[in-house]
Order: structure tokens, then sequence, then C-alpha cells
């Protein structure tokens, strides 16, 4: 190669090396290539073309001087053996010189339309990209045969290179233009997404600097997103927020896994409360790939907690007084329990019952009743210590935990002690409601939790039992719970279940102990009295269970037994014989019968068993018209008019005996045994007067416990109406009693005969 021609091949290479760098378009960069080889080859018979092979074929590239529809006839052509210079050299990734298109069979199927354009030679040479693969064809035609000489080929090196090199920033660009593309599609996914998301989701990198901040709403953010981004949380959030953030980015930075975590905070919006999550992202930044990035989803949960915190107040809380209510006592009262249990501390249970407040509130009505109560707490509460809980469970009941600071018992019974009399004593101002005046007392009962405590009912049952000590010792004061009168209660709490259990196995029934009249010797009549025929310990006496079956209530079942059992015994001795139609059978009454329905409940059990009411004697005590007198007298007369009679029990024991009797609708008294006793031993002067006012009354007279012959003597003189008592016949069982009814029945008629 000649100096010039060095020359003027390295000032077209500058000047395509130049152009490539700084133009866009690919195809003028070759246009210029093709113009400069053609000029340094100087010969005007050599064109130059560039091809682009583009999945096995070869596209237009450059061809500046090779006529039009040349170019378009072999664009796209597929590379291959025989697809001319250009498709065999790319197809063979080597060089392919064809000096006469006219006699090479590689133009076999081209040179038809090569020759009509005066193309003779073809010089073919594959371009390589950088990582060696095929991608074009630069090509010098000539309109002779020709033979490429030594500078053509140091030319064709040159530019094929060149020409490989615009290809490969073209395919470059385009790549990068796809994957802006591509990247432009997907952050406007992204954008979309967060557009529609409620949540925020911020970026920051390890030290602290928001990156990026994408968002629905903005006002959730602490200022303007322009603003915060590129600073760092630091000039934003308080030192503490600051210091918690940052606590959980670092976690989540070691553990490398999903925080998931609550806080609040003070934003646009207001006063907010966030669920958190974050995460790390790695690769954020593209220039800095090893540099760790924080995603921060904030949610804003803040209605969700005030929800929360609703139901919580709803669930745990009395919505009168907004003191904590049962519930949260319980949950509170087991956790102290479990301290006590574990040694931790001991504390003390204390029962608030305020004395009378029923009364208030039955006569004032429940608004009145409502505001007193709201009062009252907030009496109760200032007496406490802030790790104390008051709590309402119920109408007027409060209850009051105390939590020691350690296990020792004595300082928590001195404080228990302290705190109650702090409550007694801030009720003793009148309270004043809608201008008067209403004085509250309170009753407590106090129980110790310490490392014996067993469960929260417990401790509430046996406080609520010591309020009921200091309650009936006057109100207005407190009571420790007593283990002594505990295992009386326990006891009877075992035996209240136990009578409960036997009546529905039908384990009660009563035994009859004969009346005779002593002036005949004749069967009159009976009284029931309930027998317990208990599997493990035998027949038990009332006196053992009616005072308990009367205080719990189940008396009336009880009662319900006896005159149910009565009344078939009646029919059993209508059955045995026409001469026992006329016994009448006596039914002992309790107390809080009275209370009930009485009439109604024993009319309509009576008919159901379809019983005459006359063949019932119902036996009550002078004891039970002390109280309610006129009620209970009215409910007599309601019984006596349905036919039933009645009969006073243990006369001469009670009070004011003698000045109400003629008030009353009575058929009959029954003088006490205690009376009867002492007739053997200090003569019989109460007896004797009991006969004369009761005869002078027309009442029919009845002694009861008669144990000796020389009683029923004098009994007998003085013509009394009947005579019940062991000397007669002990109770027995309804089967024994209508057998020994027909003994007397026998015995009574061989006297007679
Ligand atoms: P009460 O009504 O005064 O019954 C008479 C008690 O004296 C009965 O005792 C009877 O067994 C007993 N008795 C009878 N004759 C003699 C005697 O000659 N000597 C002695 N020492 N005692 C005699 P019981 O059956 O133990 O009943 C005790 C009390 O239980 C009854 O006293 C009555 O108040 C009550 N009671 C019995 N059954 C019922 C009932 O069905 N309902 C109610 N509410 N109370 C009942
Ligand atoms: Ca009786
Ligand atoms: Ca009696």
């Amino acid at each position: 190669m000649d100096q010039t021609n060095l020359e003027s091949l390295l000032q077209a290479q500058r000047s395509v090396i130049e152009k490539i760098a700084l133009c866009d378009d690919l195809h003028s960069s070759l246009d210029h290539i093709s113009t400069s080889v053609e000029s340094l080859i100087h010969s005007g018979k050599a064109y130059c073309s560039i091809l682009l092979l583009r999945e096995g074929q070869l596209f237009h590239g450059a061809s500046p001087n090779l006529a039009q529809s040349y170019c378009e006839a072999i664009d796209g052509i597929a590379i291959g053996e025989g697809a001319g210079s250009c498709g065999t050299a790319a197809f063979r990734k080597a060089p392919v010189i064809v000096s006469d298109i006219a006699v090479d069979p590689l133009w076999n199927d081209f040179k038809d339309i090569a020759l009509a354009n005066d193309l003779r030679a073809c010089w073919s040479t594959p371009v390589l990209c950088s990582e060696g693969r095929v991608v074009g064809t630069f090509a010098i035609y000539y309109a002779e045969p020709m033979t490429p000489s030594d500078w053509h080929l140091d030319l064709i090196t040159a530019f094929t290179h060149l020409s490989g090199v615009a290809i490969e920033k073209d395919q470059m660009a385009c790549r990068v233009r796809n994957l802006v593309r591509e990247l432009n599609a997907s952050s406007g996914k992204l954008e979309a997404l967060v557009s529609v998301l409620p949540d925020l989701a911020l970026i920051f990198d390890e030290e602290g600097y928001y990156v990026d901040i994408f968002g629905a709403d903005l006002s959730l953010l602490l200022a303007d997103r322009d603003y915060m981004i590129g600073k760092n949380m630091r000039e934003i959030l308080y030192t503490e927020e600051v210091e918690s953030i940052q606590r959980v980015i670092n976690k989540t930075l070691l553990a490398d896994e999903v925080q998931v975590f609550e806080y609040t905070l003070k934003v646009l919006k207001g006063q907010r409360v966030f669920e958190g999550r974050s995460a790390v992202i790695h690769n954020y930044q593209a220039d800095s790939p090893e540099k760790k990035h924080i995603l921060w989803m904030a949610r804003d949960i803040t209605n969700r907690k005030e929800d929360e915190l609703r139901i919580q107040q709803l669930a745990f809380f009395d919505p009168l007084t907004e003191l904590p209510n049962r519930r949260m006592l319980l949950r509170d009262l087991q956790t102290a329990i479990e301290k006590a249990q574990s040694r931790k501390m001991v504390g003390a249970l204390l029962y608030c019952d305020l004395d009378k407040f029923k009364r208030i509130n039955d006569s004032l009505g429940h608004d009145i009743g409502d505001a007193l109560l709201r009062k009252v707490a907030n009496r109760l509460k200032p007496a406490l210590r802030e790790q104390d809980l008051i709590a309402r469970i119920g109408g007027d009941e409060f209850v009051v935990l105390l939590i020691g600071q350690n296990d020792n018992l004595d300082t928590m019974e001195h404080e228990a002690k302290v705190v109650s009399g702090r409550l007694i004593e801030n009720m003793s101002d009148t309270f004043r409601l809608n201008g008067d005046e209403y004085r509250i007392s309170v009753s407590i009962g106090i129980c110790m939790i310490d490392k014996q405590c067993q469960s929260a009912e417990e401790i509430l049952r046996r406080a609520d039992i010591a309020m009921y000590q200091s309650k009936k010792k006057g109100g207005s004061q407190y009571a420790f719970h007593n283990p002594v009168l505990q295992s009386i209660i326990d006891q009877r709490l075992a035996m209240e279940r136990e009578i409960t259990t036997s009546l529905v196995r039908g384990e009660f029934v009563p035994y009859f102990q004969p009346q005779i009249c002593p002036a005949s010797g004749r069967l009159v009549g009976a009284e029931a009295l309930i027998r317990w025929n208990n599997p493990k310990k035998g027949i038990i006496r009332p006196d053992h269970f009616i005072p308990l079956a009367e205080q719990s209530g189940l008396i009336f079942e009880l009662q319900e037994q006896v005159l149910r059992h009565t009344c078939e015994l009646i029919r059993h001795l209508d059955a045995a014989s026409p001469e026992l139609k006329d016994l009448s059978i006596a039914i002992n009454i309790s107390a809080n019968q009275f209370h009930g329905d009485i009439a109604q409940t024993l009319i309509g059990m009576v008919d159901q068993e379809q019983i005459e009411t006359s063949r019932l004697k119902l036996e009550i005590t002078e004891s039970m018209l002390m109280n309610d007198m006129d009620e209970v007298v009215e409910k007599m007369h309601a019984m006596k008019a349905a036919g039933f009679r009645f009969s006073i029990d243990d006369f001469g024991t009670g009070y004011s005996s003698l000045a109400y009797l003629h008030t009353l609708p009575i058929d009959e008294l029954k003088i006490d045994r205690s009376f009867i006793d002492q007739i053997d031993v200090e003569g019989s002067a109460i007896v004797d007067t009991i006969l004369s006012l009761a005869q002078s009354m027309n009442l029919v007279v009845v002694a009861e416990g008669v144990e000796t012959a020389s009683q029923q003597a004098h009994l007998a003189a003085r013509n009394i109406d009947a005579l019940q008592g062991y000397l007669i016949a002990h109770p027995m069982s309804a089967e024994d009693f209508v057998k020994w009814s027909l003994e007397s029945l026998h015995s009574q008629s061989d006297v007679q005969k």
C-alpha cells in the first residue's frame, strides 16, 4: 500500500468512526462507510453493499450506488450455499470471492438479475460482532469480472470491521431503547398499582435516607413527598421515632426477612396508627448494586384500631360507670392468682356491695339509681392506687383488686384494711342529686389472694360471703373471709347439691304418724313427716335438711313431693276401706311458702291429684304470722275458702299466741310436745289452759309427742280431740300406715263386739 493510499484509508476510517460515534442512525453510518469505500477504490465501476442479517435472512443495510431494483430484488434473501456471494458468505461465516458472476455456480439463482444490472463480480465478507456472531455482510461489486487486489482486501478488512462496530452499536442502542420501553411500561404498571394501593411504599437506604416514595394518599406522609425524597429521616422525625424505626431497619437488614410492627405518627393528615412491613431490596439502584435498601410499606390502621378499642371497651368495660366489668376483673384476677401461686406476690379482693341500694332503686326509679351508681363509682376510684383495679360486676356490686408489691401477706392485709376503710369513708358524705340528698354506705368482704388460692370464682365467692358477714353486722364496715365459716358454708353447699340430686332420684318420701281419738280409740288422721331415704346414710330426719331446704328454696320441690305422696296415700286409704274415707292428713307448711303463690299452687296440685281439699290439713306455726301477718291471713282465707283446713303447730311456743287466734281461719291447735312432756313432771297447768281456751273457741285440739300412758290418761280426761305420739305409733311408711289403719279398724270392731 502506497503512502497516499494509506493516508486516505486512515482518514476515511477516522471519519467513519466519528460518524458511528456521533450518529444515531445505522443506515446513514453504513451509507457513509459505503461511499467512503467506493471513493477509496476510485474506479467508478465498484459498488459497495452492506446487508444486515436477521434470523437467517439478509436485509438492505446500505448500497448508495447500486440500482434500486437490484437492491429490492435481493432484500430478504435467505442465507445458504448458492445464495450468491453474500448469502453464502453469511452462511459459511467466511469470505466468498466471486470473480465472475456469469459463470460461478453460487450465483446460478441470482445471476440473471445481477447481470441485468451490469454486475459481474462480487466479493463478500461476513460482518461479525464482538462476540463473533454474523450480523451482516460487507460486499464490493464490480461492473466487470474482477479478482480483488491486496488494496481491495485491505479495504474490505478495515471496513468490514467498522461495519460490525456500527451494527453492534445500533443493536446495543436498540436493546437499550427496548429496555427503557419495558421499564417505562413496568414502572407505569407499578405506578398504577401504587395509585390504587391505600398503603405507602417508602424506600430507605441503609442510612435512613428517603430514596423513593410511592402512594395514593400522600397526606399520610410526614411532609411533602418531593421535600422528603433525598432527606434523612432524622431531619423529619423526632429522635425517639427515629430510634424505633432505625431499630426495625437494623433488624430487617440483619434478619433479611419481612418485619411487621405497629407505630403511631403525627402525619399531614393528623395522628395515625400504622402497620409497617419492612423488607430488604437488593440491587435497587443499578449504579450501586452493593447497597441494600429497605422497602417500608405503611398501612394506615387507625380506623381498625379505633374499632378494636371500641370493641374492647364494650367487652371489658361497664357502659354505665365506665369502670372495668366482670370479664376484665376475672382476667386480671386470674393473672393475680397465677402470680400468687408462683409466690411472686400476694393480693386482696374487696367485694363491695352498697347497703340498701335496692330500696333506692326500686322506690326512686332506675334513672336516679343509675346516676347514683355513677357518683358512687367516682367516689370509690380515688381510694385506690394506680396499680389497683376497680370493676363493677353487677347492679350495686363493685369489686376492688389490690395487687401487692411482694409476697408479704401481713402488709397486704394491712393494705386491704386501709383501702376498705378509705372506701367506706369516701361514702360517708351524702350524695346530692337533683336537689335531693341520699345516704349510701358500702359493706365490704375481703378475701386474700395468696399461694393457696384455687380459682377466681372461689375468691369471689369467699369475698362475697365475707361481705354478707359485714352486712349482717350492720353494714358500712368490712369483714375478712373466715375459714371456719367457710367450711360450714361448704358443707351446706354440698348438702344442697345432694338434696338436689336426691330430689331427682325420688329419695324424699313422707312418713305418716297416726292421730287417734282418746275417747273412742279411733284413728282420726295422720301427720305427714318427710324423710330422706338416703342410700348411703339411711333414713334422715327433717331437722337435718329442712332448714337448709328452706333457705335455698329447695323446700318448694320437697313440699310438692310430700303433697303428691300424701294424695297417693289418701287414694290408697279410700281404696282400702270406706271407713278410712274421712281421715284427714296434716302436712307441714314452711314460712317461705307463704311468700309464693301458695294458694294457687296447692289448689292446683290437689285438683290434679283429684283429692278433696278437705282431706288435707295445713300445719302452720305461730312464727309464720309474725311477719306480714296481713298477707298470710289473706292467703289463708283463700285456701280456707277452697276447702283446706288449718292447724296451728307447736302451739304455745310462739309469742302473742292468744291475741290473734280469733282473727285466723283455723280449725285446730296442736299443743307443743314440750307442754305434754311437762305433764308428768310439773303438772298440766299450761295444757289445761290451752285446752279450755281452744274449747271455748270451738277449735279441735291435738296433743303431739304423747309418750306415756299417764299423759294419755290426763289428756283423755280433759276431752282432748286427738293424740299423736310414740305411745300410739311412730311415724311409718305409707305402706305400713295403710296396714296400720286397717288393723286399727279391725281392733276397733273387735272392741265394739
Ligand atoms: P313437727 O311438725 O313438730 O313434727 C313432729 C315431730 O315430733 C316429728 O319429728 C315427729 O317424728 C316427732 N314426734 C312424734 N311423736 C313423738 C314423740 O312421742 N316423742 C318425740 N320425742 N318426738 C315425736 P320429725 O319427723 O323429725 O320432724 C321434725 C320437724 O320437721 C317437724 O316438726 C316439722 O316442723 C318439720 N317437718 C317434717 N316434715 C315436714 C314437711 O313435710 N314440711 C315441712 N315444712 N316441715 C316438715
Ligand atoms: Ca307438725
Ligand atoms: Ca309440732
